[in-house]
């Protein structure tokens, strides 16, 4: 086919006049289409960026399904009551508040009154508005420039304080109990605890040797400014599965004695109990 012929059956194919009726459908159809296409890529935008306040519409949307799950957590809530109250595991705003699978808080939508905004020069938020509470943030943006004076690379953090309607929606998405917390179990919820880097299995964390060194440098140094990797001795003592990623301000001196007598802050209550 030569050019000229080309050229012909181009203009045949798709001749921009408006008096005809074809051409002008056809604009439509390129003009509604280029439009959906934007408004869709601007939908995922949104979605992907506001998964805490589609969360919270998800959960208003499914009116029945809160039903439910009010049900399901003033059951549960009787039975976590009457282990909790006999036992001291630390009032909800406690910095060395205790939480897993079996311990919940006593608020079961308890709400930390002091969260604040993290980003930083060393901290990445890769979720842009994540919050914290005051102490826990004021620590980590310690030990974020430290680790940046050492690594020269920004901390990434991918998880922060998680609201209980948060941990909802979650928890109907994807997971389990052992790997994610029942909404009102979670330590994301006291506004202390963070998850830092992206994996979603410990071997896939481990397999990455960047992610290594960081996790090295965090085990020797994570307690001088309060913090403390809650799971890393698996479900038996933990009651969760193994977490390098997830750190938990408890505040100096306990992160400390963790650290000096190689215990998770699970076997220190079971200990003291
Ligand atoms: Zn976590």
């Amino acid at each position: 086919m030569n050019v000229e012929k080309r050229i012909n059956k181009r203009k045949k194919s798709f001749n921009p006049n408006l008096f005809n009726p074809i051409c002008r459908i056809r604009i439509y159809i390129y003009t509604f289409a280029t439009f959906l296409i934007l408004y869709l890529l601007s939908l995922i935008f949104v979605i992907h960026q506001n998964r805490y306040f589609m969360a919270t519409k998800i959960n208003h949307i499914g009116f029945v399904l809160k039903q439910i799950q009010n049900k399901e957590v003033v059951e549960e809530s009787k039975i976590i009551y009457n282990v909790g109250l006999n036992s001291d595991y630390g009032d909800d705003s406690s910095i060395t508040k205790f939480v897993n699978n079996k311990i919940s808080f006593y608020n079961l939508s308890y709400i930390p009154n002091n969260l604040v905004g993290i980003s930083s020069d060393y901290i990445e938020d890769i979720k842009w508005n994540q919050t914290l509470r005051n102490e826990a943030n004021l620590a980590l943006q310690q030990l974020a420039k430290d680790f940046f004076d050492t690594f020269w690379e920004k901390i990434i953090l991918v998880s922060a304080y998680r609201s209980y309607d948060y941990q909802v929606w979650i928890k109907i998405r994807w997971c389990n109990d052992m790997f994610c917390a029942k909404p009102w179990f979670s330590e994301h919820q006291t506004g202390l605890a963070v998850d830092l880097w992206e994996a979603s299995t410990k071997e896939q964390f481990l397999s990455n040797s960047k992610l290594v060194s960081y996790f090295k440098w965090m085990q020797e140094n994570a307690y001088k400014y309060g913090f403390h990797n809650t799971y890393q001795k698996w479900i038996e003592i933990d009651w969760y599965v193994v977490e390098p990623w997830h750190w938990r301000y408890l505040g100096i001196d306990l992160a400390k004695y963790l650290y000096d007598n190689n215990i998770t802050f699970a076997e220190y209550y079971k200990n003291s109990k």
